[in-house]
C-alpha cells in the first residue's frame, strides 16, 4: 500500500512522527505513515518551483493529453480506490465508487475547458490582450470528508492552467490521494505534482512558505481564518471553501413521497460529513407532518456497518475527534429541549465511531447543533407559516454555502432563491454539484469560488499586453 509521501517524482519518506491511520469502522490500523517534517516542506517547495520553470511553457495539447492519460489510469483503478475510500474514510463502497466516478468527471470536464484571451480595443484604435497566466507553486488543503474528489477539484484545475502543485491531505484520510499522485506521477514530470504528509503544522508550514504563490484550501471556517490571517502578511491569494449550515425550506405544494428521499440523502449524504448537506430543514405547517413521518421512517431503515458489507447504508464519522464533537453536541441539544422523532433508532455497532441518523424536532435554534456547522448524521426539522420569516431565519447564520427550495412552482423558487443567502441555491434538490457551475460560500463559508472557467481561472493570474496589433 502507498503510505509516503512523493516529491521530485519519488517516493519520499517523512522525517518526522509516524502516524496511524485507521479505519473507523472498524477501528483497526490500515497503515502508519511518517509525517514531513519542516525541512521536508522546504525540499517540496524548491522541487516545485525547480519543476515550474519548464511546466509553465508546455504546451496545451501536452497538458491536456496528460490530463486524459491520468482520467484513463483512474478508470483502470476505480475498483481499487474505491475500496481504499472506502477502508479510510468509510463511507459505503457504492458511495465511494461514485467519488471515483465524480472525481474522474470534474477531471474530464475541466480538462476540455479553455482559458480565454481577451482582446480589446480603445477609441484610438489601440489593442490590449488579457491572458491569464500560471501563478507558480499552488499549496493545496484537503479535509477528510470526500479526499479524492477534493483533491481532484484543487490538483486538475492547478495543473490545467499549468501550475505546479502541493497537497497536503488530511492526516486521517491521506491514501486515496497518494494513490492519485502516484498516478499523476506517472504522466507529469517530476516534481509538478507532489504530496506532503503531516498534520496541521505540516498544512501551516507549507501555506506559510514564501515559495508557495497560491493556496487553496478546503476545510474549517476556524482553519481558513488562520491561513487568511498569515496572507494578510504575505499577501499570498488564497481560495477557501468552508463549512455550511445549509437551510432547504418546503413549501406545502410539494408531493411529499416524490420528495422525501432526496431530502433525505441530502441531508444524511456521507452520513452528513459533506459541506453542502442540508443542516436545518424548515416544513410548512401543512405538510410538517407528512414530511416528518416521511424522514422518520427513511432514517429508521438505515443500516450502519462497515462499508465493504453489502447491506450498509450508512457509514460511521470518519474520525475520534470528530466523533465527540457531535456527541457532544447532541447531549447538549437533547438538554436544551430537543426531542428524537424516530420511531426506532437503528441499531449502532459495538466497534467504530457510528452515530445513529437521528431526526430532531423543537431543537433551540441558540442550539450549538442548530447554529454551527454540526456535519453529522442528525437533523433538525422546524415547522414554518410565514415564508418571509423562514426566509429571514434560513439567511441568520454565519455561513451562506448552500440552500434549497422544494416547490412545484418554479416561478415562486426562482423568486425566493434570490432573497437566500447562500453561494448556491437549488430548487428540488440539494448538494447537487456540478463542475460546469462555480460553487463558492459568502460570509464564513469561504472565499473565491470552484469549478467551471470561474474556478480554473482562480489559477491563474492576469496579465494585459498593450499595444499588440
Ligand atoms: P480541518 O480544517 O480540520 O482540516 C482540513 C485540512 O487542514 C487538513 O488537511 C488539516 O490537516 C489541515 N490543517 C489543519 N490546521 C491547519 C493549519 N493551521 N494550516 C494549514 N492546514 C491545516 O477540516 P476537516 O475537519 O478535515 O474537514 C471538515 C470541514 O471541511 C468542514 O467544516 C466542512 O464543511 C469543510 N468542507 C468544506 C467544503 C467546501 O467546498 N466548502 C467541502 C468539504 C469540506
Amino acid at each position: 500500500m502507498l503510505n509516503q509521501m512523493i516529491y521530485n517524482g519519488k517516493n519520499q519518506q517523512g522525517q518526522g512522527e509516524a502516524i496511524a491511520v485507521l479505519d473507523p469502522a472498524s477501528l483497526q490500523v490500515i497503515t502508519t505513515f511518517h509525517s514531513a517534517t519542516v525541512a521536508q516542506v522546504d525540499a517540496v517547495v524548491a522541487t516545485a518551483q525547480q519543476a515550474f520553470l519548464q511546466w509553465q511553457h508546455c504546451s496545451d495539447q501536452h497538458v491536456e493529453q496528460s490530463l486524459a492519460a491520468i482520467a484513463a489510469d483512474l478508470l483502470d483503478s476505480r475498483d481499487e480506490l474505491a475500496r481504499l475510500i472506502c477502508q479510510e474514510q468509510g463511507k459505503p463502497l457504492a458511495l465511494a465508487q461514485l467519488e471515483v466516478d465524480m472525481a474522474i468527471y470534474w477531471l474530464n470536464v475541466t480538462n476540455a475547458l479553455e482559458i480565454p484571451v481577451l482582446r480589446q480595443q480603445d477609441e484610438h484604435g489601440k489593442v490590449m490582450q488579457t491572458y491569464h497566466r500560471p501563478v507558480g507553486v499552488v499549496a493545496s488543503i484537503t479535509p477528510w470528508n470526500w479526499p479524492l474528489m477534493i483533491a481532484i477539484w484543487h490538483i486538475i484545475p492547478a495543473l490545467k492552467a499549468k501550475n505546479c502543485v502541493i497537497n497536503k491531505p488530511s492526516e486521517y484520510t491521506p491514501l486515496s490521494t497518494i494513490f492519485l499522485v502516484d498516478i499523476i506521477n506517472r504522466h507529469l514530470p517530476a516534481g509538478v505534482c507532489n504530496i506532503v504528509l503531516g498534520e496541521g503544522e505540516i498544512g501551516a508550514a507549507l501555506t506559510q512558505h514564501r515559495g508557495v504563490n497560491k493556496v487553496t484550501f478546503t476545510g474549517s471556517t476556524v482553519v481558513g481564518q488562520q491561513i487568511l490571517s498569515h496572507s494578510a502578511q504575505s499577501l499570498t491569494p488564497v481560495i477557501l471553501e468552508l463549512g455550511g449550515n445549509d437551510a432547504a425550506i418546503v413549501l406545502d405544494d410539494v408531493d411529499v413521497n416524490a420528495i422525501a428521499e432526496k431530502i433525505f440523502n441530502g441531508a444524511f449524504l456521507n452520513a452528513g460529513q459533506t459541506c453542502a448537506c442540508i443542516k436545518r430543514l424548515y416544513v410548512h405547517e401543512n405538510i410538517y407532518d407528512a414530511v416528518l413521518n416521511a424522514l422518520v421512517t427513511l432514517a429508521d431503515q438505515q443500516v450502519l456497518g462497515h462499508g465493504l458489507e453489502a447491506s450498509t447504508t450508512m457509514g460511521p464519522i470518519q474520525n475520534i475527534k470528530h466523533y465527540h464533537k457531535v456527541k457532544t453536541m447532541l447531549a447538549a441539544a437533547l438538554e436544551e429541549g430537543a426531542v428524537i422523532a424516530n420511531r426506532v433508532v437503528p441499531a449502532v455497532p459495538q466497534q467504530g465511531y457510528f452515530i445513529a441518523p437521528l431526526i430532531l424536532t423543537e431543537v433551540k435554534e441558540q442550539s450549538q447543533i442548530f447554529a454551527t456547522e454540526q456535519f453529522a448524521p442528525i437533523l433538525p426539522v422546524v415547522k414554518f407559516k410565514d415564508i418571509a420569516q423562514v426566509i429571514q431565519q434560513s439567511n441568520d447564520t454565519d455561513y451562506a454555502l448552500g440552500a434549497s427550495i422544494w416547490t412545484q412552482d418554479l416561478d415562486q423558487a426562482a423568486q425566493l432563491a434570490g432573497q437566500l443567502q447562500a453561494g448556491t441555491v437549488w430548487i428540488n434538490s440539494h448538494a447537487d454539484v456540478s463542475p460546469h457551475a462555480a460553487f463558492s460560500g459568502w460570509k464564513k463559508s469561504g472565499l473565491g469560488s470552484s469549478f467551471a472557467l470561474d474556478g480554473l481561472l482562480q489559477f491563474t493570474q492576469k496579465q494585459v499586453i498593450h499595444g499588440v496589433v
